[in-house]
């Protein structure tokens, strides 16, 4: 298709909420954008539409990012199509809208966050170690409610905090490649992972805990993430941003 493409990015989980509003972001700012998602085929397809009628670049990759040879596929499919890897933005993240206390989190559960938060962004990593090109960006996705440390949140947490971990670790393990590994911490945004299961009195809560009184929009989080990977962001590494109008 266009090897040429100067940056080329893969959002995993770019179908919907978060995801979506990255990829549009990065699109406009000039980067190839291949759009990772699971399920929601319709949805990453009428985004790759709308960014390619405002005149970006991208492509629909379906993988679930828990398996490990869809993530292989999906690398495979973003060098065919545009020639490299610069950016990888580890978005893709499941939370339960029922948040149960630990005692009462069935196995199932728990081994379904931790297979897509944990193993999914484990298996994008182990990916990009090789495959990114230097002078590369990777962003994972943390949450700001580990600052927050609030009740029914325990086992959602703790799959970020292994991300945040793995963040500043990995960021060293590239030592010499040239390439930024970062986390974003987003707080409450408004997308269904975060408004599924809610009140209106509970969103209202939530959206006044920040000084900045309201909830994140895809579009906040996403400027923190081109922010990242842009030029200005070049001299942050192995670090963790909380992006949440002051939460925590
Ligand atoms: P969302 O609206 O539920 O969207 C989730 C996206 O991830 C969808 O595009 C979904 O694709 C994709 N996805 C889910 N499981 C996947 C898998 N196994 N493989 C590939 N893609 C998968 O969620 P969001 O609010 O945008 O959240 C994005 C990230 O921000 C997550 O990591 C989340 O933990 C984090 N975060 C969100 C908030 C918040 O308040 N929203 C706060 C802190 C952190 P399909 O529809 O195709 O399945």
């Amino acid at each position: 298709m266009n090897p040429a493409y100067t940056k080329v990015a893969i959002v995993t989980g770019a179908s919907r909420g978060i995801g979506a509003a990255i990829a549009r972001r990065l699109a406009a700012d000039g980067i190839a954008v291949v759009v990772n998602y699971a399920n929601s085929s319709a949805e990453a397809g009428e985004l790759v539409a709308a960014i390619a009628a405002a005149g970006g670049k991208a492509l629909a990759v379906k993988a679930d990012v828990a398996d490990p040879q869809a993530v292989a596929a999906l690398f495979d499919a973003a060098e065919q199509a545009f020639g490299h890897i610069d950016i990888l933005i580890n978005n893709a993240g499941i939370m339960p809208s029922k948040l149960p206390p630990l005692a009462e989190t069935s196995d199932r559960e728990f081994d379904e966050l931790f297979a897509i938060n944990v193993k999914g962004t484990f298996n994008t990593l182990r990916q990009a170690a090789t495959r990114l090109q230097a002078g590369g960006r990777i962003v994972n996705f943390s949450t700001s409610v580990i600052g927050l440390a609030l009740p029914g949140y325990t086992i959602y947490a703790a799959t970020k905090a292994a991300v945040e971990t793995m963040t500043n670790i990995f960021a060293k393990e590239l030592r010499g490649r040239q390439i930024t590994v970062n986390a974003i911490a987003p707080g409450p945004t408004a997308t269904d992972l975060f408004l599924n299961g809610k009140s209106e009195e509970l969103v209202e809560r939530m959206s006044k805990m920040a000084p900045l009184e309201r909830l994140g929009t895809p579009d906040d989080i996403a400027a923190a993430v081109a922010m990242l990977v842009g030029a200005d962001g070049g001299w942050i590494n192995g670090q963790t941003l909380r992006a949440n109008g002051g939460l925590v």
